[in-house]
């Protein structure tokens, strides 16, 4: 079966010659050491204004070599997405709404001034890779193969303009659970003082760029304690916005979920698209608005705000069983995952694993 629609490009496989021992791919694959590990392959293309994408091939993974006036370590013109490949009973591995993957891709590409990677690319890309990859797709509870595509400016030059030199490559982790402690209430830190992105900027776009402004202030929530950071908008600093790689909902006590509104600052996240689509056919009342900190404080107080949750690929679905920042400490609740928040990390993982229905058909086989 052939998912690559026509006219998309073939990514020929150049083989790795010395690939992994079948024997310590099998223990990568049981026992994953997510970011650390990555199978034998790597999906590539180039692109220069002159050619277009060209050179898609799949080949051995292995170190770039890269000219160190390579302008994306000057200036930073890098983008990228995260997904996961599930493996199913049947042993056939498949993505998650894949697509909106790609169109976030061409859509961080635009506000970079990078080229956009057409969504038959992005697709084909995955698929070259899995297939070739296969054995290194985990099986099991909260397990999967994690795929990271990318593109930067490859160029060597030091002017500042959008290059001329772009690669886009996709590597794959085998993966275990996110969090090491699995299904269980994270506590949260709201930053006041710094931010991840500002009106304008590209708070938007999933870029190295966002995240290199949000390692100081994850690591003063370390400091004080919490296990994420949650950013407030920087023109007010009044209004929650998202948690590190994560967006974030409310439940309130009539039942209804309240999300911020993707104001151009906020991150569009899969799984919180997901998320809105599961609890609207299931005709709850779905808002996304502005909503402030003070107002989320006076609800936890008051017990309006039920459950707290934050979503994303890497975890799913993340209870958030405490919140604290400069002069606030509160417990959500009784600080366990909620009803409305377990349902939906069982409803997100079935369809993910195959074990539910896919009713929407979210899944794109990929191997
Ligand atoms: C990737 C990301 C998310 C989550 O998006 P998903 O598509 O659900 O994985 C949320 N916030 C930020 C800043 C992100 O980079």
């Amino acid at each position: 079966m052939s998912t690559i629609p026509d006219g998309a490009p073939h990514f020929p496989v150049q083989p790795n010659l010395s690939p992994f021992p079948a024997e310590e791919r099998r223990q990568a694959v049981l026992a994953p050491r997510f970011g650390t590990c990555f199978t034998d392959h790597m999906a590539r293309a180039h692109w220069s204004p002159q050619t277009g994408w060209t050179d898609h091939r799949v080949v051995p993974y292995a170190p770039l070599a890269m000219d160190p006036a390579a302008a994306v370590l000057h200036y930073g013109q890098e983008i990228f997405e995260g997904l996961k490949a599930y493996r199913h009973a049947d042993g056939s591995v498949w993505a998650f709404r894949p697509e909106l993957n790609a169109a976030r891709f061409a859509a961080s590409a635009r506000r970079l001034a990078l080229p956009e990677l057409p969504e038959a690319d992005f697709l084909a890309s995955l698929e070259a890779l899995v297939r070739t990859d296969r054995a290194w797709v985990p099986a099991g509870a909260g397990a999967s193969l994690y795929l990271r595509p990318f593109m930067f400016a490859s160029e060597a030059f030091l002017g500042v303009r959008p290059a001329a030199g772009v690669d886009y490559l996709v590597i794959a982790s085998p993966a275990g659970g996110y969090f090491t402690a699995g299904f269980a209430p994270v506590s949260i830190w709201v930053a006041r003082d710094q931010h991840r992105a500002g009106p304008g900027g590209t708070g938007a776009a999933k870029t190295g760029g966002n995240y290199a402004a949000s390692l100081l202030p994850q690591q003063q929530a370390r400091e004080h304690g919490c296990d994420q950071v949650c950013f407030l908008d920087a023109a007010t600093s009044t209004a929650l916005e998202e948690i590190g790689s994560m967006n974030v909902l409310l439940v309130m006590g009539d039942g209804s979920v309240h999300t911020p509104a993707l104001t151009g600052t906020i991150l569009a996240g899969v799984t919180r698209r997901s998320v809105l689509d599961l609890l609207a056919q299931d005709g709850r009342e779905v808002v996304e608005r502005t909503i402030t900190l003070a107002e989320v404080l006076d609800g936890l107080r008051r017990g309006t705000v039920t459950e707290v949750l934050a979503c994303g690929t890497a975890a799913v679905i993340t209870p958030i069983g405490r919140l604290a920042g400069e002069g606030f400490d509160v417990t959500v609740a009784d600080g366990a995952p909620g009803p409305v928040t377990t349902e939906l990390h069982e409803r997100l993982t079935g369809i993910q694993y195959g074990r539910c229905d896919d009713t929407y058909r979210w899944l794109h086989r990929l191997a």
